[in-house]
């Protein structure tokens, strides 16, 4: 496609636009089209391939089909998971309303894993406990090791059966809004064909997923390279909290997947170069099913103190042989097939290589507990973004706070992706006609799809060394590096430094000769200008938190610091950084005020 003319530019319209085919995306789009309303899903891949289908271990909800539970229980380790940056509001309403939106799922066709007494089962997972930090809780609800694969492979069927609207490998590119600030859709482009198309829409749902790409070592797919969340940023909002990535303590030593905790909750645990448990060291109750962060720093601890294990002594051993074949093969097929292809070792007879690795976003657009994006206004007020909406790992809603529980996400996609809905099916009642798209933010849109299209090396001359593969490759590197599991002034200061050269640098990327060039190579682009903005945002703001919370561990800071730093942080496109209090009021029941967090 050679120069784009925006007059030619075909237009659709619905009443919502929903950017992404996940969990959060598809729950959010079902609710809609069930409400008769005019849902488009757009979605860079096909939507049975988006991130979620990988979730292995499960989604937790208090049914208490195993050991005792109720939803306050849960509201409690979550508040505490997150170090208590969470906002308890959306977390009251997210542990109320999961035992039934589990049974929904159950009914739209998702095949939980069952009990003998025919109930669905539930497993242990890291952080939950009965009773407020007593004994360990079984709150994972799970199909087997397969759970997201199950719960959006329903969501799909539901979708097709309810007519959504699906534009499969169409690429977002930038919202478009009227002169009033309404959101109302976006400029996609159509992968296969080049071909823009503006999706007008009375509203517009941001469900793009998380941003693990921003690392090298990591278990997310090729996709998640946060596009939603710097199309946000673009837009003139900030993103929230980008400081909090989550490092998962099992990943395949060098390689990065994941290994669920699911084998953790089944009963394997750590050993380090000695043979030592030494997970009894760092967290004497909880063990082996301490909060992630906690995991992960004592694994880097214990290779960084000389025992790791192997040659080299670069990784710790997860072991399972001892859950004996019958249980790895029923609970965990998914993981033993991964072990044996990635690795050439069967589980059931030797243990499985570990080191962290980056799982997952806790930052991202601000919302509150309908979904809605939210931006501060004057004395610390905050308004919705008329129109626009955001769910999942790219919302910050914020039900994590400063470390997320394992299955407590997929519960958020869906509980959000269900709130969302129904506020929009509101929404559109009271907002019946279309709104004008303002000319200057398509052509700000168009502007930027054409800087892409022109940016083809000038012909026969190799400009430019810089390529879009080795800018991002330096880039995940960095963020490995000085943005890791440790973090401490200088070394951040020195990663926004390379951050800030790679931004630069990104100008001199030219594309090859455009008669050569594949759109997969464009989309390549647009991707990598999203990481550079992420990762701006998540050393900037990890730079500026002096303190040690959740997931953001700061050496040179080493305590959590409520009296300064008891505050959500907001980046903005550019560079600034503001703060805002934590919700701390829920909605029916007192709040948990911070107190010292141990497992
Ligand atoms: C390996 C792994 C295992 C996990 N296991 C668990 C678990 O057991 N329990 C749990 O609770 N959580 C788990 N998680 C986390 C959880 O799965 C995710 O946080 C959640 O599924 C994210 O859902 P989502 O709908 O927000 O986004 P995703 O499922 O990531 O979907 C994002 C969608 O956005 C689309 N998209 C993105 N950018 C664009 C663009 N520019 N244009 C068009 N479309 C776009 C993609 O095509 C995709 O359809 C796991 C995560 C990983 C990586």
């Amino acid at each position: 496609m050679h120069g784009v003319n925006h007059m030619t530019i075909p237009i659709r319209k619905f009443d919502t636009l929903v950017i992404g085919a996940g969990g959060g995306g598809l729950r959010a789009a079902l609710q809609l089209a069930q409400a008769d309303a005019n849902v488009a899903v757009v979605s860079k891949v096909f939507p049975t391939r988006s991130h979620t289908v990988a979730a292995q271990g499960g989604m937790n909800a208090a049914l208490a089909n195993v050991l005792p539970d109720n939803w306050h229980w849960h509201m409690y380790d979550t508040v505490k998971g997150g170090d208590f940056l969470g906002d308890q509001d959306a977390i009251e309403y997210m542990c109320h309303a999961a035992p039934r939106l589990v049974v929904e799922l159950e009914h739209i066709g998702v095949p939980f894993s069952r009990l003998d007494n025919g109930k669905i089962y539930q497993r242990p997972f890291g952080g939950q406990s009965q009773n407020f930090g007593g004994a360990q809780a079984a709150r994972t609800c799970a199909a087997a090791d397969r759970t997201g694969h199950a719960i959006l492979h329903a969501l799909y069927q539901q979708n097709i059966r309810a007519k959504t609207h699906f534009f499969d490998e169409y690429f977002a590119i930038d919202l478009i809004k009227d002169d009033e600030g309404y959101i109302l859709g976006a400029l996609v482009l159509e992968i296969e064909t080049g071909e823009p198309l503006i999706i007008q829409a009375k509203t517009t749902l941001i469900a793009t997923g998380g941003a693990g790409q921003l690392f090298r070592t990591n278990t997310n797919a090729r996709i998640n390279t946060g596009d939603g969340m710097a199309m946000a940023l673009r837009a003139g909002i900030p993103v929230q909290d980008m400081e909090f990535f989550q490092f998962h303590p099992t990943g395949i030593a060098g390689k990065g997947m994941l290994i669920s905790e699911a084998v953790r909750g089944e009963g394997g645990y750590l050993v380090n170069g000695n043979g030592e448990r030494f997970m009894e060291r760092y967290a004497p109750n909880a063990k082996d099913l301490a909060s992630r962060d906690v995991v992960s720093r004592a694994v880097a601890t214990e290779i960084h103190e000389g025992r790791g294990c192997g040659v080299n002594k670069d990784h710790i051993l997860l072991k399972v042989d001892h859950l004996g074949s019958e249980v790895i093969r029923k609970r965990l097929p998914g993981i033993r097939d991964m072990v044996m292809t990635f690795l050439n070792i069967d589980p059931i007879d030797a243990p499985i290589p570990i080191f962290p690795t980056a799982h997952y976003t806790m930052g991202g657009i601000p919302t509150n507990r309908f979904g809605q994006v939210v931006v501060p206004q004057q004395q610390g007020a905050e308004e919705p973004v008329p129109g626009l909406y955001a769910v999942g790992e790219c919302a910050c809603v914020s039900v994590h706070g400063a470390n997320r529980l394992g299955g407590n996400s997929l519960l958020d996609i869906v509980v959000f992706g269900r709130a969302a809905g129904n506020h929009i099916i509101e929404y559109l009642k009271e907002n019946r006609y279309s709104r004008v798209a303002s000319q200057c933010s398509i052509d700000a849109a168009v502007a930027h799809l054409a800087r892409w299209d022109q940016r083809g090396s000038p012909m026969g001359s190799g400009a430019s060394s810089e390529t879009v593969d080795g800018l991002r490759n330096e880039l995940k590197a960095i963020m490995d590096h000085y943005c890791g599991v440790f973090r401490t002034e200088d070394v951040l200061r020195a990663g926004l430094d390379k951050m800030l050269k790679i931004e630069q640098r990104l100008q001199n990327v030219y594309l090859r000769d455009h008669s050569k060039v594949f759109n997969t190579a464009r989309i390549e682009a647009f991707e990598l200008e999203n990481l550079v903005e992420l990762a701006l945002a998540t050393v900037a703001s990890a730079l500026a938190r002096r303190e040690s919370r959740g997931a953001h561990m700061r050496m040179d800071h080493p305590q959590r610091d409520d009296v300064k730093w008891l505050k959500h942080s907001l980046f903005f496109k550019g560079g600034m950084l503001d703060y805002k209090p934590v919700r701390m009021k829920p909605l029916t029941v007192e709040g948990f005020s911070p107190k010292p967090r141990v497992y």
